[in-house]
Parts: C-alpha cells; sequence; structure tokens
C-alpha cells in the first residue's frame, strides 16, 4: 500500500473517531480555551487515563488550555514578533502557523516525528546548541521539554542567550512541589528505572520548588504566576485546567 493512501485511511479513521467522541461527550459542561468547543466533559489521557484532560476537537490537553488563556489574557503574543517554539504540540503549532504577524519557527531535535500539515515545516534543533544568533526571539515556547534534558541549565542559557533583551518565553515543566530541591541522579539511565524514579520512561529528573531558582540561575527574571487562582473552582473545571499548575514567565 503506498503511503498517500495509508495517510488518507488513517486520516479518516481519526475523524470517525472525532465524531464518535464528540457525540459521546455531548454537552455544555467544559469548555475549550484554545478551540471553544463544549463537551460535557474533556477525554482521559496520559498513564494513568486522568479524567477530563484532553480536548475532543483541537486534542489540547489542561496545560495548553492554561497557557493559551494566560498568553491571551496578557495580551503577550499581540503584536508582529519572531517567535521559537520547541517541541512544538499541534495545537499550537496550528495558531502560530497561520497569524501573520508571527514570524514562526518550530523546532525539535527530531523534526521527522512531525506530520503537520502545516506551509513551516519544523526545523532541526539542539536545545542545548540552538542554531540561531544572540537576541534573535522575541517570545520563546519552551513546554515540557526541559525535563528530558540531561543538561538543563545549558538549554536555559541558550534559550536566554537566543532571547532578545525584553524578550519574554513561558517554560513550563512537570513539577513535584512536594520537594524542596529538584531531584536528579543520572545513574539512572534505562526506560524502566526512569519511569519509577521520575515518573516518566524519558525524564531525567523530578523538578522541585526549586525550578524558579534553575531558571534564574540562566539569567532569567522569572515570574512564578499563580495565575490558576484568578479563576474560581468552577471556572477551573470547566476550562479543564490543572490547579496545582503555576505559569514560569521569563524575561531577559
Ligand atoms: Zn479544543
Amino acid at each position: 500500500m503506498n503511503s498517500l493512501l495509508k495517510f488518507s485511511i488513517k486520516q479518516k479513521h481519526r475523524e470517525h473517531l472525532k465524531k464518535r467522541k464528540e457525540k459521546i461527550f455531548k454537552g455544555n459542561i467544559v469548555q475549550c480555551s484554545i478551540c471553544n468547543s463544549e463537551y460535557r466533559e474533556f477525554g482521559p489521557f496520559g498513564n494513568t487515563k486522568r479524567k477530563n484532560s484532553k480536548c475532543h476537537n483541537c486534542g489540547s490537553l489542561e496545560r495548553h488550555r492554561l497557557i493559551w488563556k494566560y498568553i491571551q489574557d496578557k495580551e503577550l503574543i499581540n503584536k508582529p514578533l519572531r517567535l521559537l517554539h520547541f517541541a512544538p504540540e499541534k495545537v499550537f503549532y496550528d495558531i502560530f502557523s497561520e497569524s501573520s504577524q508571527i514570524d514562526y519557527f518550530p523546532c525539535d531535535l527530531h523534526p521527522d516525528i512531525y506530520n503537520y500539515n502545516g506551509n513551516i515545516p519544523v526545523r532541526k534543533a539542539d536545545i542545548t546548541k540552538i542554531p540561531f544568533e544572540d537576541d534573535y526571539f522575541d517570545f520563546i515556547l519552551c513546554n515540557h521539554v526541559l525535563e528530558h534534558i540531561p543538561n538543563d541549565a545549558l538549554a536555559m542559557s541558550e534559550l536566554y542567550r537566543v532571547m532578545k533583551p525584553n524578550g519574554l518565553g513561558i517554560f513550563q515543566v512537570p513539577i513535584d512541589y512536594d520537594r524542596e530541591k529538584t531531584y536528579e541522579d543520572f545513574s539512572i539511565t534505562s526506560p524502566k528505572a526512569r519511569l519509577k524514579a521520575f515518573g516518566r520512561r524519558d525524564h531525567v529528573r523530578w523538578y522541585g520548588q526549586d525550578y524558579k531558582e534553575r531558571l534564574t540561575n540562566a539569567g532569567f527574571e522569572v515570574t512564578e504566576d499563580d495565575f490558576i487562582d484568578s479563576f474560581s473552582t468552577e471556572e477551573q473545571f470547566k476550562y479543564g485546567f490543572d490547579c496545582t499548575e503555576k505559569i514560569y514567565l521569563c524575561r531577559k
């Protein structure tokens, strides 16, 4: 079977599944802050199949919906800007690549894994050696990437280097707020042992309360924003947010 035919069958299957889910979850209890779709609840997602997580239409998760609400609320990208996006999630790729005022650079160490249909290709980039000049980007989005990078201090210093003075970045990672200090142990290398130690097969650490300090050490002025608290418990549920998530807004 040729690959085009395979792709078209997959696409049809995906559309069929999406329609079925939209029917099953029909309702107006929750609302996606990105695509505005309303449902009885969001779909389950993750290792633990956590409930009320994934949007049936755009595929957004809790963290995407909160970041987007934050970006909109604070008007962070409401002007022409050059935007670097690491490990580009489809839901944001679609928005940024279609915006006429965003000069968009989606990047990943493994660009081949992305088969987005947009007109901007995902470029190959190592976050510890970012292939752009100093002071190049107005805005950087790097969402759930640093927990995969052994030398995260180097990655942070590279993010700092390529950001323009007064530029901004949102750098989210999973954080265990019960830990005062970030836990990492580079002798743990097998996927199975990493799963046990760090919660995922491809994570190399558990960040703790000192995450802000690690970003500050790279040079950033960091706002650890409890933006989530500006929503009532009912609103947090309605938008399917994670009530423990803080936004890490970094300025150079
Ligand atoms: Zn959505």
